[in-house]
């Protein structure tokens, strides 16, 4: 019982902390089936997809019952288009992403894909739906071309290079001795964070999901590189529904919609010339960040 107990709680640990950056999801379910905090509805349907509209209706959860986080939160991001969330550390924007998700049930309201509620689909549906480009890649132990392909098992050599190519990562790779069968995470060869994020790019653009979470990182890439990965996801995004979890302003301004999230509630929300003409707390925002470029 207790050599039983010991690596099924380390890995709950694990599991909780990957949950949390929302790292390498997808492997951490398949391997952690029995973790999970949600399950699929008796008979639930697989989400059918046809523009990928996403519809939060009056969102309310909480971790912990005594500590509510959202507040009601209500918004659209319309078929293809990109909703972006920004506001101080710890106001709940990274819980709508993993809402989205489904990593958690909410309280109340509901969160819908093209009218389906999310409780009333398959998960696996919706993940297929799904692609994450976390703030940090966690790679596998394991070969470049198997850490791409994961985006979609299955695929063949020649796709793998041409997600890396479009991701700016093949020169890179090609230039390692093994090339594609490099050995890369902790035990291999230890990539840029700049790297991982476009090894992450590339996975996404092999599963090639119409609904996209861009989680921004917030630190660790220079700002040649930055701006290089924020033209990538831009092309990435084309034609997808998004959502951003930003943390530079210069990535939103051309949102459908900016929310600005602060202790659960959306404070302010518009396209960003109306906010800044509000002259409210998201021109705050911006000019404190402009001062800081
Ligand atoms: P940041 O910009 O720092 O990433 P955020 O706006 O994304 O912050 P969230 O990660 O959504 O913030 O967290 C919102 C609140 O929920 C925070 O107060 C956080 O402490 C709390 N929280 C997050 N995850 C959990 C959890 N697993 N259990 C309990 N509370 C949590």
């Amino acid at each position: 019982m207790i050599q039983l107990y010991i690596p099924l709680n380390f890995l709950g640990v694990i599991y909780r902390e990957i949950k949390q950056s929302l790292t390498d999801i997808e492997k951490m379910f398949l391997l952690l089936d029995r973790e999970r905090e949600v399950a699929d509805a008796p008979g639930a349907a697989e989400l059918q997809v046809s523009g990928a509209s996403v519809v939060f209706d009056n969102v309310r959860f909480a971790y912990e019952p005594s500590r509510p986080i959202l507040h009601g939160i209500s918004f659209e991001i319309p078929a293809g288009k990109k909703v972006a969330v920004v506001g101080p550390s710890g106001s709940g924007k990274s819980t709508l992403a993993r809402l989205l998700y489904r990593f958690y049930d909410i309280d109340s309201g509901s969160i819908r894909i093209d009218g389906q509620d999310l409780r009333s689909v398959t998960q696996h549906s919706l993940r297929r739906a799904i692609g994450i480009v976390p703030q940090d890649t966690v790679l596998f132990n394991d070969t470049v071309a198997y850490n791409i392909a994961y985006g979609r098992p299955g695929a063949s050599q020649t796709e793998v290079e041409a997600a890396a190519r479009a991701a700016h990562i093949h020169h890179f790779i090609a230039g390692t001795p093994k090339g594609y069968e490099t050995m890369v995470g902790e035990r291999g060869l230890k990539l840029s964070g700049g790297e991982k994020q476009r090894v992450a790019i590339a996975r996404t653009l092999l599963k090639n999901p119409p609904i996209l979470i861009f989680d921004e990182a917030t630190s660790a890439l220079d700002s040649t590189n930055e701006r290089a990965i924020q033209a990538e996801l831009e092309a990435v995004g084309q034609d997808k529904t998004v959502l951003v979890i930003a943390h530079r302003l210069s990535t939103v301004v051309d949102a459908h919609e900016i929310l600005v999230l602060e202790h659960g509630h959306i404070i302010e929300r518009g396209h960003h010339d109306d906010l800044l003409a509000r002259n409210g707390r998201y021109a705050d925002m911006w000019r404190l960040q402009q001062s800081g470029d």
